[in-house]
């Protein structure tokens, strides 16, 4: 056992120290190379040596380099080294992180990881948490509490009764809600389109303006970080118009619910505190490894009628926090440990310094375009930047030829009717030097394909 565990150790760690080195998109040939793994299911055991050399022979080179300094696909950034640590020393342990009784060590490390977290965005001490995959369910679990307690309010008992004869809910959205919160919606039996879509902006915030009448049984779904453009709906003001009517607001905070950490950017997250419930992701901007999510719920008892089971055989008594009293799921790896881990490590500066630094590599990426003559199409607030390089066809062939050059990784979007590339800067391991390397290579290719 222990050769095996050193030897995946000792790839893995070559793994990552290669990616300087390597082209972001892996090899076409690489990739090719995945068939030999087509194999019938092997009639008999082998060597788990074999198993691993096979593993790291076959695919390590037809990975996408996203643990790496360079990759700004999405909205993602590589994995702290001390989130990865934690993760391997978890994995380890192989707790099913459910009840406080059966793993006290892993339920624990999650309470405080909460705990930090509600400390750091300065949300409400009682607000309840779940651990959750990521933001898709994170939207989902704050979702599913709203639908509790705003069907609750009318003696509706969702749970128990399903939605079939319950007092409709109203449902908006702003027209650029992210599609794992219409997703979450449509689990929810709440459904993807029976929802009002308020307008947004030019940057894609919702209107506050043009939000419809709101009552008690309305669920009001607002964005902190717009996925293209990083933009946040104005919160403040719809908690304000939501609250009077007694209405519930959720915030699709997956990255930029991280902003509520940073004192600079205060002007951007005031009044989001005022909400019900947020949705966030610890994958994306605090850079532990996947698959990694937090909903907030203050009105804790919703998320908990919502979440909890008992059965005969299930230890649910206990004084601490239950884990799997606010997540969909019962049995799960013990998430908590890496984001615990991140947060011991980086500390409250740490969290601030890597929001701050990304924010500001963006700015550098932004101001390196405009300089040289092409149009960013956002105000570049956040961490994200949409450039094109002329029409639909040439922004295409630029994003298309920097992904094969290697040097970095940017994906493509359609803006408001326009093609862009998206560049998201979310990884700690991203330096000044990284930036300007990846803006040369990508306005030398801009430039030829022109
Ligand atoms: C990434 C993202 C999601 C989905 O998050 P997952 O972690 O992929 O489930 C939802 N909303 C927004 C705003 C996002 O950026």
């Amino acid at each position: 056992m222990r050769a095996l565990l050193e030897d995946a150790a000792s790839r893995a760690i070559a793994y990552l120290e290669g990616l300087d080195a390597r082209n972001v998109a892996p090899a076409p040939e690489a990739i090719a190379k995945l068939a030999c793994l087509d194999q019938p299911l092997p009639a008999e055991s082998s060597a788990p040596q074999r198993t691993l050399t096979l593993l790291d022979d076959m695919c390590s080179s037809a990975t996408l380099a996203m643990a790496g300094a360079r990759f700004f696909g999405f909205v993602i950034g590589g994995s702290l080294p001390v989130a990865l640590a934690a993760n391997w020393l978890a994995g380890a342990w192989d707790q099913n992180t459910a009840y406080y009784n059966v793993t006290p060590a892993t339920a624990y490390l999650e309470q405080i990881a909460l705990r930090w977290m509600l400390e750091l965005f300065q949300l409400p001490h009682a607000c309840a948490g779940a651990f959750v995959t990521g933001a898709t369910m994170a939207n989902f679990s704050a979702l599913a509490a709203a639908r509790h307690a705003l069907l609750k309010r009318s003696g509706w008992n969702v749970e128990a009764d399903g939605l079939f004869g319950a007092p409709p809910m109203t449902v908006i959205v702003g027209s650029e809600a992210h599609p794992a919160l219409i997703k979450a919606l449509g689990l929810l039996g709440l459904g993807r389109k029976r929802t009002i879509v308020v307008p947004t902006d030019s940057q894609g915030r919702m209107r506050a303006d043009a939000l419809p009448a709101l009552s008690g049984l309305t669920l009001v779904c607002t964005q902190a970080g717009n996925v293209n453009t990083g933009a946040f709906d104005p919160i403040a003001e719809i908690c304000e118009r939501a609250h009077d009517a007694d209405a519930w607001v959720h915030v699709d905070g997956a990255f930029g619910l991280w902003a509520m950490a940073v004192p600079a950017m205060e002007h951007a997250t005031a009044g989001m505190a005022a909400a019900d419930s947020w949705a966030t992701d610890f994958h994306k901007w605090l850079n532990v490894p996947y698959n990694s999510g937090l909903a907030l719920v203050r009105d804790a008892t919703a998320l908990r009628a919502t979440m909890a089971v008992t059965a005969d055989y299930l230890p649910t008594a206990s004084s601490f926090r239950n884990p799997s009293d606010f997540t969909p799921e019962l049995s799960r790896r013990a998430r908590g440990v890496e984001v615990w881990a991140a947060l011991q490590t980086l500390g409250r500066s740490g969290v601030v310094d890597l929001v701050e630094r990304t924010c500001c590599h963006a700015q550098r990426f932004a101001e390196g375009f405009r300089a040289a003559g092409y149009t960013v199409l956002n105000d570049v607030a956040l961490n994200q930047v949409l450039v094109t390089f002329g029409d639909a066809a040439t922004t295409g062939r630029v994003i298309a030829a920097i992904q094969s050059e290697g040097s970095c990784w940017c994906g493509g979007t359609v803006w408001q009717g326009q093609t862009a590339m998206r560049i998201s800067v979310s990884s700690w391991a991203t330096t000044d030097d990284d930036v300007e390397r990846a803006l040369a290579a990508m306005l030398r290719i801009a430039h030829t394909c022109r």
